[in-house]
């Protein structure tokens, strides 16, 4: 309660907050950064809000996404929040930077691997980012409106599959039961999230299905799709979002390895498991993180070089009679 104690005062005292999203973002960091946002405005605050990247279209209706600023590279602020985001890299350059110069840095974050890089570090292993900010909130007494819950609701939804991972607890349904009760709309935060794939990214997912690879007995699935797949079919890089899920769900998969280009260079590992397997550890091998059941890493190589690497690494492993637990 300290520590809570010591953010409230913190979030007094600031004349100027940022909170800021990480790179790729997704709906646990969207959802999050934006109901941090809500409920300080509420409370009186001035907030930036920094997106330093593109937000996926199913993230576009979230309240007060639109609201975000410019990244000034001379902007000082007293309060800094990095939400979802397992380390300071993630966060990008420019937004890096903007952290380091703020007077305090708070963390809030779900990832087992992160290391805690901020001056106020709020670390639990919960369902997502979404459900540790409500906590958060709560304790703090800070505002939860209709859009904060919106928010919220849409973090933890898209971060447990919609209530399917195993990282659901009783308390995340009870904090979901919470949110409903501020009259959000559900409906729409169902479309969003989970029915509104557009023709392109079906068309991707057909490519990616093309590209499919079942290894190792069928346990291990691998598929991969290149800037020219996203061209030839007229999707954009956040069309790739489902594609390691998709595989994941084929019966007797463990294991489930998305590789891509990546949107500045080399590639992007995604994965994601059903099994023993810890697909965390595997991207720790690669410098990224993660947790048991998704995980992902860059790698700096070609698709081809990243498919060989991955590849060998899950061999090592299965050789050494590992199940990567
Ligand atoms: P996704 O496959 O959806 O991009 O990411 C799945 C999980 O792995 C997320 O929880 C995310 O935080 C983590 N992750 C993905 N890429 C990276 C990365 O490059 N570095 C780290 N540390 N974690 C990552
Ligand atoms: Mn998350």
């Amino acid at each position: 309660m300290e520590k809570i104690n010591n953010l409230k005062k913190k979030i007094v005292e600031a004349t100027s907050i940022g909170v800021a999203s990480h790179i790729d973002p997704d709906g646990d960091n969207l959802g999050s950064i934006c109901a941090l946002k809500k409920s300080l405005e509420i409370f009186g605050k001035e907030v930036f809000l920094y997106i330093d990247d593109q937000i996926p279209r199913s993230y576009q209706f979230l309240p007060g996404v639109d609201e975000s600023s410019e990244i000034e590279t001379n902007r000082h602020h007293d309060l800094f929040f990095a939400l979802d985001c397992a380390d300071q890299e993630r966060l990008g350059k420019r937004v890096g930077d903007l952290f380091d110069r703020a007077k305090t840095k708070v963390v809030i974050d779900h990832h087992l691997t992160n290391q805690g890089y901020g001056d106020l570090n709020f670390i639990e292993i919960v369902s997502s980012t979404g459900e540790l900010l409500y906590e958060i909130l709560k304790q703090a007494d800070l505002p939860i409106d209709e859009k904060v819950a919106t928010c919220l609701y849409t973090a933890i939804s898209s971060d447990t599959g919609s209530f399917k991972y195993d990282s659901t607890s009783s308390r995340t349904h009870e904090i979901a039961a919470d949110l409903l009760s501020h009259q959000i709309d559900l409906n729409e935060i169902t479309i969003n999230l989970y029915q509104r794939r557009s023709l392109a990214k079906t068309n991707l997912l057909m490519r990616a299905m093309q590209n499919l690879k079942i290894l190792e007995d069928g346990k291990i699935a691998l598929t991969r799709i290149s800037l020219d797949d996203l061209d030839k079919v007229q999707a954009e890089h956040s069309d790739t979002d489902g594609i390691v899920e998709f595989i994941r769900d084929i019966d007797g998969v463990e294991l489930a390895i998305f590789l891509k280009d990546s949107k500045r260079s080399g590639s992007k590992i995604s994965m994601r498991s059903k099994g023993d397997i810890d697909a965390s550890k595997i991207a720790v091998k690669f410098g990224g993180g993660g947790h048991k059941r998704a995980a992902g890493a860059s790698f700096n190589g070609d698709l081809d070089q990243c498919q060989e690497a991955i590849l060998k690494v899950v061999n090592d492993e299965i050789n050494a009679g590992n199940s990567f637990n």
